[in-house]
Formats: C-alpha cells, sequence, structure tokens
C-alpha cells in the first residue's frame, strides 16, 4: 500500500512553500530516505513551455528551489530538466528557463540547469507498448529522479499530473511521432504510462497550490487549491488528485488504464493518506470541460457509426484574430493538416487525431476546443449507445450459423 501526503500551502511564499515541501517529505520518511551524499538527483518539473509562473502552466519557481534545498542539505547533487512542448533546441530551452523562473532559482540555490540535449535509449520491460523508449539523457542517468508536476486539466487527457508529467522525458519532436503512433486515446496513455515507468521517478511532489482548470494544459484559468501533493508512487498521487477534484478517475484514460494494468490503486482504501484528509481538502466544481467527453471519445474511435461519432468529438477552432502567425502549430501537428494560408492557419478535420497539441502550444492562446455543451454530448451519446447496440446485435444475428 502506498502512502501519499497532502499538505495545505496557501501561497507560494518561500517560506510558506520551504515549509511544506519539508513536511510532505516528513510524511515520507525525509528526503534522506531518497537522496544519499553524492547522489546525482535530476528534478522534472513541469516547464510546458516559455510562459510566467503567474500563469499557472509550469511549476512554479518556489515548489523547485524548496525541493533543491531539501536535496542539497541531504548531500544531493541537483539538476533541473525537462523537454518542453516544441523543438528540443538550446535557444528554446533557454528561453522557457528564463520565462518561468528557473534561471533565478538557479542562481540563488546552485540549482544546474540541463543544457544537454542528447537522448538515450533505455529499454522497458514492464511497458506495454513501449518495451525500448528514447528519453533525454539526463533522466536516463540520474541517479534518483523527482518528479515536479503541476496539477492541470489537459484537452486531450482530461487531467495532466505526475504520469503525464513524464512526457516530458521523450526528447522534443519525437513527442509529435508518439502522438502519430498511439492516435487512438486508450493507447496514447498505455503509452504515457510506459513512458512514466521507462523515467522510473523515485519521488513525487505535485504543485496544487495553483493548479489550472478550465482549457488546459496552458490556455485554462488558473485555480487557487492550497496544496503539495507527494508520493513515492505516480499512480497513486495522482488517484488522490484526481478524488480531491471530484472527477470519476475511470474517465481519466491514464488512471484507468493504470488501474487495468493494477499500477493505479482502485479505491482510497488502498492508499495510506498522511495529512489532510481527500474529503478535509475536497475541491468544489472544477472545471474539467474534457471529462463529460471521454466516453464519447472513446466510442467515437470505432469505425461504427463514424459519421454519428465524428460529430460528437471536440475539434481545435483558430481564432485569427489572436493568431500571431507564428506557425507554431502548423510545424508540431502530429497529423500535418494545418496548413498556413495568408499567414494563418487553416485546419483539415478529417485527418486530425485530436491531440490538441495546436491548442497546448499555441503562445498567443488562438486555439480553442470547440466541444458539444454537456447535455448535447449525453444525449449523443445515449443514442450513439442505442444505435451501437442494435448494431451490434443484428451483426450476431447475421453471423449466427
Ligand atoms: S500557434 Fe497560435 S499564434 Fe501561432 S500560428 Fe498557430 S494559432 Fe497562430
Ligand atoms: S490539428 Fe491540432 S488537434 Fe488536430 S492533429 Fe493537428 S495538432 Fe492535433
Amino acid at each position: 500500500m502506498s502512502t501519499v501526503s497532502i499538505v495545505g500551502c496557501a501561497s507560494y511564499e518561500a517560506d510558506a512553500v520551504d515549509a511544506a515541501v519539508r513536511q510532505s517529505l516528513d510524511h515520507l520518511g525525509g528526503m534522506s530516505r531518497f537522496v544519499r551524499p553524492g547522489m546525482r538527483v535530476l528534478l522534472k518539473p513541469n516547464l510546458l513551455a516559455p510562459r510566467a509562473p503567474s500563469e499557472a502552466t509550469t511549476t512554479h519557481p518556489a515548489v523547485v528551489a524548496a525541493v533543491t534545498r531539501l536535496v542539497q542539505e541531504a548531500g544531493g547533487i541537483v539538476t533541473a530538466a525537462d523537454s518542453p512542448g516544441g523543438p528540443f533546441v538550446a535557444s528554446y530551452l533557454k528561453a522557457v528557463y528564463a520565462k518561468t523562473g528557473m534561471e533565478q532559482v538557479a542562481r540563488e540555490t546552485g540549482l544546474v540547469l540541463n543544457h544537454d540535449l542528447a537522448d538515450t535509449e533505455v529499454t522497458n520491460p514492464s511497458g506495454k507498448l513501449l518495451k525500448r523508449v528514447r528519453i533525454i539523457r539526463a533522466v536516463a542517468e540520474a541517479d534518483l529522479v523527482i518528479n515536479l508536476p503541476k496539477l492541470k486539466t489537459h484537452g486531450q487527457m482530461v487531467y495532466t499530473g505526475a504520469v503525464k508529467n513524464l512526457f516530458g522525458a521523450i526528447p522534443g519532436t519525437d513527442k509529435i511521432d508518439l502522438h502519430l503512433r498511439m492516435a487512438d486515446y486508450q493507447a496514447f496513455a498505455d503509452a504515457l504510462i510506459d513512458i512514466c515507468l521507462a523515467a522510473k521517478p523515485g519521488l513525487n511532489l505535485m504543485d496544487a497550490v495553483i493548479g489550472m482548470e478550465g482549457a488546459g494544459p496552458s490556455a485554462g484559468d488558473p485555480r487557487h487549491l492550497g496544496l503539495l501533493l507527494a508520493g513515492e508512487d505516480p499512480f497513486s498521487l495522482d488517484y488522490v488528485a484526481v478524488r480531491i477534484l471530484g472527477a470519476d478517475p475511470m474517465r481519466i484514460p491514464v488512471i484507468k488504464a493504470g488501474i487495468e494494468r493494477s499500477l493505479c490503486p482502485a479505491s482510497l482504501d488502498d492508499v495510506t493518506i498522511m495529512g489532510r484528509s481527500v474529503d478535509d481538502v475536497g475541491v468544489k466544481r472544477f472545471d474539467m470541460p474534457a471529462l463529460n467527453e471521454t466516453l464519447a471519445i472513446t466510442w467515437s474511435q470505432g469505425r461504427l457509426l463514424g459519421w454519428l461519432a465524428q460529430w460528437t468529438k471536440p475539434r481545435p477552432v483558430f481564432n485569427h484574430a489572436t493568431c500571431t502567425g507564428c506557425s507554431l502549430c502548423a510545424r508540431s501537428c502530429p497529423a500535418h493538416v494545418i496548413a498556413m494560408e495568408t499567414g494563418k492557419p487553416c485546419v483539415d478535420l478529417k485527418g486530425c487525431i485530436r491531440c490538441f497539441c495546436c491548442q497546448e502550444l499555441c503562445p498567443a492562446k488562438a486555439i480553442t476546443i470547440r466541444r458539444l455543451r454537456p447535455f448535447v454530448a449525453a444525449v449523443f451519446r445515449i443514442v450513439y449507445f442505442a444505435l451501437s447496440m442494435i448494431s451490434s446485435r443484428l451483426h450476431r444475428r447475421k453471423s449466427a450459423p
């Protein structure tokens, strides 16, 4: 049975974060349980894009600084690394470090920022789809990976936390290739789990002081939650986080796949909670727009009644008034269905795999995901389900001897 610590942290004021991180680690036996003197410790914050900490897109620098200090106290040599969305090149990485506050943390604490752009292939015997995974060398060669996710909604996968954060161990545009190869949502969920297993985080601490709701993971609204969550097991951590948000874990693809693979707890009874209780800190009305559509999305992958399913799928919509014409969406689209026409993006929805990388990476927040209203989506699901049942009965009758 794994342990998850839930600690209150009202703000990103340095003393408050230091105290909350220390308390979280005390619940898990202290940092010295994980770090021995001389160990090379790799912090993996969420550094999705060059965004200011106030936008709640990336792990807050106060959390990274507090963890750095604790690791240093235990005698570890600390480096921070991520492969942000977009290209894994020196200039972009530098811009991400500067904007997200990591450069300042490095100046103040001695944290080393990774500038090694190399990657390496690791074997992944526990992987279901990915038995070998190419990950950035900084992660592969660390003695201990400390995963520092940010709690956010996610347009494609509903929620992003500890497991999904390790997708940043995949170098640059290899992520695009994985999106294309694993276009099916359940396959992508299994691939994310495989990547997490390959990256082997030994400790996970989630920044949920200010999370993101709505159009996450980069265009949503910051939401004050006032929490830090920590645990050795990323699956248990995500399970607890989702229960705090009041969402059904079986409707979060990564958690559902984790439960099916016996990696993730299926009940709070399977987790030892330290600190605050889930009921005590439960969040009311957390806005997770994709949650209502997970079933519709899953069903819509079948060929049966594809025309109806197609109608229920969410889709990217481009706002040309706010678009700056940077073309990052077109360059990052795994399916190559975005064309820049007279300086603005146009999408061919027929080939769109609904990964929403375009929305995630758009620096101008000019892409929204158009979804059916929950009530209309529910009606569609019922109609779709009924027609699917009728169709499969007819098929069974036809194929009966
Ligand atoms: S990434 Fe955003 S700003 Fe850049 S071209 Fe696409 S829609 Fe426009
Ligand atoms: S248009 Fe956007 S959502 Fe569709 S495949 Fe391309 S990046 Fe993914």
